[in-house]
């Protein structure tokens, strides 16, 4: 189905109360693993709105089932409803100009209220995909901790019936003129290292090992690695946290770890080199734990015939409703899940904005009709 001048007069028509929505849902706390509140909203505001089925998973994800979804293939949209701000009160929101602000706006509220208003019209107008059966998604755990955890639980219940994936997500620059889409997987590793020692007195006790100098080394060793080539290689110390007084030899000290990659390989070699520095470590004596806190797989070989049918016809609806042809780039997000099964999958944004996980993070309110239309023409060519 093609947007159709009805269509878009009707999205016209209801541009007011989108922005309410967008205004209504975005104050609404969630933070990863805890969207619950955000979850009850949409799946409420969906029944009202007519649609059947509806339900909320053990991950938190609110699940729109339209069509058949019990057997053959399957189609899925997603938008997240998690934000990495850890407010538990209503998120602070305000109007200048053209710009609304709150955390996590961009990152993804608007994303799911467009597709949230595409989902109403599909209920009013019982509309049913052809050939396919469909899940609209307001997902939970896209976010650092959250660690895709709702895409995941998806994607353990229907995912070798999947065959194609969008996730609406992460805003273009403000008064974009140019844009990206993500396609490629960039697969990550998180961990959490630990240094115990003996510690003691720092006088009296002189000479017993010290948690800190031997953290100080290990990053100052992990830091030694020329990153491989193969695709794009990052890595990260984030956090360090450790010892207990200026005259106490510490007996702890404990850091936050990552690396990242859109190649298989690198990521494997960051993993050897990491193994290697900790064994190393190991062996003088000191006690070294080590705890993977985040996991997030690359992608595999996708049909390219199929991956670059769905890349072009979502270019062809960013040029008709943004006046631009993203180009496709890597990125970490609930793409990560499906790209790694093989699935065609594509991220792409139904907004302008910026400063996102920022608390000065906005949208601007003028994208948010294109992106209203962008999400319909996505979601209705099924149908
Ligand atoms: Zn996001």
């Amino acid at each position: 189905m093609v947007l159709t001048k009805e269509i878009l007069e009707h999205i016209e028509a209801n541009s007011q109360e989108a922005l309410d929505l967008l205004m209504e849902l975005g104050k609404i706390p969630a933070p990863s693993n805890h969207e619950e509140k955000r979850a009850a909203f949409c799946k409420e505001w969906l029944e009202k709105q007519g649609a059947k089925g509806v339900y909320i998973d053990e991950a938190l994800n609110v699940v729109y089932p339209v069509g058949n979804v019990e057997s053959g293939p399957l189609v899925v949209f997603m938008a997240h409803t998690d934000v990495v701000f850890p407010d538990t009160e209503e998120l602070p929101m305000r109007v200048e100009g053209n710009r609304l602000y709150c955390p996590g706006i961009g990152d993804d509220t608007i994303h799911v209220v467009a597709m949230l208003m595409a989902a109403k019209y599909i209920a009013q107008n019982n509309l049913v995909p052809k050939n396919v059966g469909m899940l609209i998604v307001a997902n939970a755990g896209e976010e650092g901790l959250g660690n895709l955890k709702g895409c995941k639980k998806i994607f353990e219940k229907y995912g070798d019936r999947v065959t194609e994936f969008v996730t609406f997500d992460g805003p273009f620059g403000p008064q974009a003129t140019r844009g990206k889409l993500a396609a490629i997987a960039v697969g990550s590793k998180r961990y959490k290292i630990e240094i115990d020692t003996e510690g003691g007195h720092s006088y009296s006790m002189f000479g017993n090992r010290n948690a800190i100098a031997y953290m100080a080394s290990l990053i100052d060793t992990l830091y030694q690695i020329k990153v491989p080539t193969r695709g794009r290689t990052t890595f990260n110390v984030g956090l360090i946290s450790g010892g207990t007084s200026v005259n106490t030899i510490a007996q702890h000290a404990e850091m936050l770890y990552e690396f990242r990659s859109d190649n298989r390989e690198d990521l494997a070699e960051m993993e050897e080199h990491l193994n290697a520095a900790l064994a190393f470590y190991a062996t003088k004596g000191i006690k070294v734990t080590t705890t993977i806190v985040g996991n997030r797989p690359c992608g595999i070989e996708v049909d390219a015939e199929r991956h670059n049918a769905l890349i072009t016809r979502t270019q062809a609806t960013v040029e008709k409703h943004f006046g631009f042809v993203p180009t496709t780039g890597s990125a970490s997000t609930d793409c990560n899940i499906p790209l790694s099964m093989g699935i065609p999958s594509v991220e792409v944004s139904c907004g302008r904005g910026g400063g996102a996980h920022t608390r000065e993070e906005f949208i601007e309110i003028d994208s948010q009709l294109p992106g209203i239309k962008l999400a319909f023409e996505l979601i209705l060519h099924h149908m």
